[in-house]
C-alpha cells in the first residue's frame, strides 16, 4: 500500500527529537522498502514547512531563528528526495470553511489516486476512526502483513514517477493554451524526433497503424497490388495492406532474429509488387541494406515498420530512417510510448512528406481544399506533450534496455532448452520485447504465472493462418514463423527493471523450462 503523508507524520519523520513517534518514520521506511510510493501533497507544502519549523523551535537546541529556518528547510529537502509530490489542483481548495480544511484538501487529493491502493498516513486516531477507508495510523500500517513483491511486465508507474514534474508541466501547458490539435507541442515533437532519427522529415500521426496506412496511401498502393511483408508480426502490418485494397504476400522469417528472411525476398517479387514492409521485430531492425538493394533493383519503395524499434540503430543509422519511409508507434507499451495512441512517419523524400502531411488531414492542401482522399490521422497535442516529457530520459532508457537485454541473455546462457534472442553485430535491439524460444511454451507461461511472473506471447498465431488472412496464403509456406509461434515467450522488460527482479525472473524461467 502507498501512503499520502499528513503533516503530523512529516514532522515526526523530520524532527524525531521533538515529536517522538518512531512508528511514523518506521511506516514510511517500510513503505519505501516494499517499493511503495510515499506521496507528499503539494497543497500541504507550507504546512509541512511550518510544522517542521515549529517542532524544531520546541526543542531546546537551535535557538537562533535563522538557523532553525535553515535547518527545517534542510531536513525537508533531504526528506522529500525519495518521495513523490501529488499535485495540488484548484478544486482541492473549493471549501475554506470546512471544519478541517487541510484534511478536506488531502481527502480531495487522495480521491485522484486509485481507490484503496493509497491511504493517508496520520497520527490523528480520531481522523482514522472517521475515515477508515482513506486513512491509517503508523501503528495500523506497521501491523499489515508484508506486501507481496509484484513483478510488472512493463513498469510505466516507475517511469512516470521519474518524470512527474515535467509531465505535469507539459500537460498543464496544453490545458492552458488550448491548441489541442496541431498545437505547438506537435511541432516541437516532430522537430525533436526528426533530429533524433536524422531523417529530413517527421510527421506525427494518430497511431502506428495510421502511420503505415498513410505511407501506403502516399505511395499509391491500391487494389490489384501486392505488398511483401512478414507473417510474424503484429496484425496491423498486414491489416493496412488489405485496407488500401492490396494483397499482403508473406515471406518467411529468419529462425534466429525472427525478422523477414532476405534470402527468400526476391522470389516473392513479381510485376504486381508495389512495396516491401519489413518489420523490426522485438526492436531489432531487419537487414535493411540487403532489403533496400533488392528493392532498388525492382524500383520498389521500402516501408520500415519500426513500431517496436524506435531508438534502435542499424549500421549507425537510427531505425525509422533506414528506407523510403519509416513508421513508428507510440502505443503506451512501446519503447517510446505516450498515454494513448500516437505514431510517427519519417522520410527523406520531401514530396512524399508533403503528401503524407496532407493525407493526415483529410487530403487537405489548403483549408477546405481537398486534393486527395485522406484520413483524420493527427496525433493530438496532449500526447505530443507527454512524449516531450519522456524524451529527456529516453537515451538513458534505451541504454538500460540494451543492458538489461544483455544481462538476461547472460543469465540464460548456460540454461538448457532456452534459446536467447540473437542480435546481429551491426545493429542494436531496444527490446520492445525480450523474447526467448522454449519448448512446451504454453506450459512455461502457466508455470510462470503461478509463480507471479508475468509473460506474454508475441505472437501465438502467424498472420497467414489468422482467420481473416488465411485465404491469402498457403498455411504451410512459412514454416519458420509457424515454429516460432509455438516457441516464443516474452519476459518482463522495462528500463526500471532491477537486477534482483531480473534474477528472480531468470531463476523462475529456468526452473519452469526444466519442469
Ligand atoms: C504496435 C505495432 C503496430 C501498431 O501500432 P499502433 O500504434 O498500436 O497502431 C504496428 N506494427 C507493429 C510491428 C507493432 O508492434
Amino acid at each position: 500500500m502507498d501512503l499520502l503523508l499528513d503533516t503530523d507524520c512529516v514532522i515526526a519523520a523530520c524532527v524525531p527529537e521533538a515529536a517522538p513517534s518512531p512508528d511514523a518514520a518506521a511506516a514510511i521506511t517500510r513503505c519505501l522498502d516494499e517499493d511503495g510510493t510515499v506521496w507528499l501533497y503539494a497543497g500541504a507544502a507550507q504546512s509541512y514547512e511550518d510544522g517542521v519549523l515549529r517542532a524544531l523551535q520546541d526543542t531546546a537546541e537551535h535557538r537562533v531563528a535563522e538557523a532553525q529556518t535553515r535547518l527545517a528547510r534542510q531536513r525537508l529537502e533531504c526528506f522529500t528526495q525519495d518521495k513523490q509530490w501529488l499535485a495540488a489542483l484548484g478544486g482541492d481548495f473549493a471549501r475554506f470553511d470546512a471544519p478541517d480544511p487541510a484534511r478536506e484538501r488531502l481527502l480531495n487529493a487522495l480521491d485522484r489516486l486509485p481507490r484503496g491502493a493509497v491511504k493517508i498516513l496520520t497520527r490523528d486516531e480520531i481522523f482514522v476512526a472517521a475515515h477508515a477507508e482513506q486513512a491509517i495510523s503508523p501503528a495500523g500500517y506497521l501491523a499489515l502483513p508484508p506486501a507481496v513483491r509484484r513483478i510488472d511486465f512493463i513498469d510505466l508507474p516507475a517511469q512516470q514517477a521519474a518524470i512527474r514534474p515535467q509531465l505535469e508541466a507539459q500537460i498543464h501547458r496544453v490545458l492552458h493554451h488550448g491548441r489541442y490539435i496541431l498545437g505547438p507541442e506537435m511541432e516541437e515533437l516532430e522537430q525533436r524526433l526528426q533530429a533524433y532519427t536524422g531523417a529530413a522529415h517527421c510527421i506525427s500521426v494518430a497511431s502506428g497503424t495510421e502511420a503505415l496506412l498513410i505511407s501506403l496511401m502516399a505511395l499509391g498502393v491500391g487494389p490489384g497490388d501486392e505488398v511483401i511483408t512478414t507473417p510474424f508480426t503484429f496484425v496491423a502490418t498486414a491489416e493496412v495492406i488489405c485496407l488500401v485494397g492490396a494483397r499482403p504476400v508473406f515471406v518467411d522469417v529468419e529462425p534466429d532474429t525472427c525478422n523477414i528472411n532476405v534470402d527468400k525476398l526476391e522470389a516473392a517479387i513479381n510485376s504486381t509488387t508495389k512495396a516491401i514492409i519489413p518489420v523490426a521485430l522485438y526492436g531489432q531492425p531487419a537487414d535493411m541494406d540487403a532489403i533496400n538493394t533488392i528493392a532498388a533493383a525492382y524500383g520498389l519503395p521500402v516501408i520500415e515498420d519500426a513500431a517496436q524499434s524506435f531508438g534502435a540503430s542499424y549500421r549507425g543509422v537510427k531505425s525509422g530512417n533506414l528506407s523510403t519511409i519509416g513508421c513508428t508507434s507510440f502505443f503506451p507499451s512501446k519503447p517510446l510510448g505516450c498515454y494513448g495512441d500516437g505514431g510517427a512517419i519519417f522520410t527523406n523524400d520531401g514530396e512524399l512528406a508533403q503528401t503524407m502531411r496532407e493525407l493526415r488531414v483529410h487530403g487537405q492542401a489548403r483549408r477546405y481544399v481537398h486534393t486527395r482522399v485522406g484520413v483524420g490521422g493527427r496525433m493530438d497535442t496532449l500526447q505530443c506533450a507527454v512524449l516531450l516529457a519522456k524524451l529527456d530520459r529516453f537515451d538513458w532508457e534505451i541504454e538500460r534496455r540494451i543492458a538489461i537485454g544483455r544481462r538476461y541473455s547472460e543469465l540464460f546462457a548456460a540454461a538448457p532448452h532456452i534459446t536467447t534472442p540473437v542480435i546481429r553485430p551491426d545493429r542494436t535491439c531496444v527490446f520492445a520485447q525480450y523474447t526467448l524460444q522454449v519448448p512446451n511454451r504454453d506450459g512455461v507461461v502457466d508455470a510462470l504465472q503461478s509463480r507471479g511472473i508475468p509473460s506474454a506471447v508475441h505472437y501465438p498465431i502467424p498472420l497467414n493462418v489468422q482467420p481473416a488472412y488465411q485465404h491469402l496464403c498457403c498455411p504451410d509456406c512459412t514454416p519458420v514463423a509457424a515454429r516460432l509461434a509455438a516457441r516464443v515467450i516474452s519476459l518482463p522488460m522495462h528500463a526500471d527493471l532491477s537486477e534482483s527482479a531480473q534474477d528472480l525472473i531468470a531463476e523462475a524461467v529456468i526452473a519452469c523450462v526444466r519442469e
